[in-house]
């Protein structure tokens, strides 16, 4: 299979072109950068593309791919309704192409999410503590938001009342950025990379599901479970959870 890289000498998208090198069924067809001519995704074949770009480049270059016939791996954060809903229109026009957009390419983090739904039909409590590296320029993450979202759903389904909490009085903050139903508590410093604690709590018990990503390699097997299972899901998928079932 070709795949192309968008952003390939970021710091993700670098870690991608090696990962495909490695790959005995992958070729690597282009690896582009900004000022790169995406004609490049067409004149080479590509059949894949994944993008690790930025927020505000990532929708021209989908429509550019999808347009053409080109499958689309997005690790490019940024992704709402909005975005969402106008990618959804894009490809309705291509029927046969896919798109996976992925929040996290992390197989752990992935399950983490899962385990956290199912943890929360069972417990009256549940807060997340994310913390990641001082240079990291938006709070809370991308996957405590998911992970909330998730946490809300399944609280919803399961018909849970609000959470128990007297707090009266406090700082401004010190609960927490509320996501849905779940408190979200952001910590930046150095010392970390990227981690994240499900605090789950009921009469005389809690239990925690922690997750800790500590180097970029350990999102590459999820970015080759996405470039291999694109082409087989036509239309929108967001998670990597979807293509995970089966394994
Ligand atoms: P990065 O190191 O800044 O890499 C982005 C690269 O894309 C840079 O080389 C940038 O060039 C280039 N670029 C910008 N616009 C482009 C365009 N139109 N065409 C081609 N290349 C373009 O960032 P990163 O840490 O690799 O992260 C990239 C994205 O992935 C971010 O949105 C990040 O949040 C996300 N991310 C996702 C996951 C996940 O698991 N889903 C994990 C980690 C990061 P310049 O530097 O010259 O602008």
């Amino acid at each position: 299979m070709k795949v192309a890289v968008l952003g390939a000498k970021g710091r993700m998208g670098s870690q991608t072109v090696a990962a495909i090198n490695s790959a005995s069924d992958l070729t690597l067809s282009a690896a582009l950068d900004i000022g790169d001519s995406l004609d490049q995704l067409v004149s080479t074949g590509s059949e894949v593309v994944v993008d690790f770009t930025t927020p505000d480049s990532v929708m021209k270059n989908l429509e550019f791919a999808i347009n053409n016939g080109i499958h689309v791996v997005v690790g490019t954060t940024g992704f709402d309704d909005n975005k969402l809903n106008l990618l959804k229109t894009i490809l309705s026009k291509n029927p046969k192409v896919g798109a996976l957009i992925a929040p996290n390419f992390g197989l752990g983090a992935v399950l983490m999410m899962q385990f956290s739904q199912t943890a929360a039909k069972y417990f009256e409590s549940a807060e997340i503590v994310e913390m990641h590296h001082a240079n990291k320029v938006d709070a809370p993450s991308g996957t405590a938001i998911r992970t909330a979202e998730m946490i809300t759903s399944a609280r919803k389904q399961s018909k849970k009342g609000a959470m128990p909490d007297k707090t009266n009085s406090g700082l401004p903050g010190a609960r927490g950025a509320k996501v849905g139903d779940v408190l979200v508590h952001s910590i930046r410093s150095h010392g970390f990379v990227a981690h994240q604690e499900v605090i789950f709590g009921d009469a005389g018990e809690s239990l925690t599901i922690r997750h800790d990503s500590i180097d970029r390699a350990g999102f590459m097997p999820g970015v080759l479970i996405g470039i291999r299972n694109v082409a087989k899901k036509p239309g929108l998928t967001v998670g990597l959870e979807n293509y995970m079932e089966g394994m």
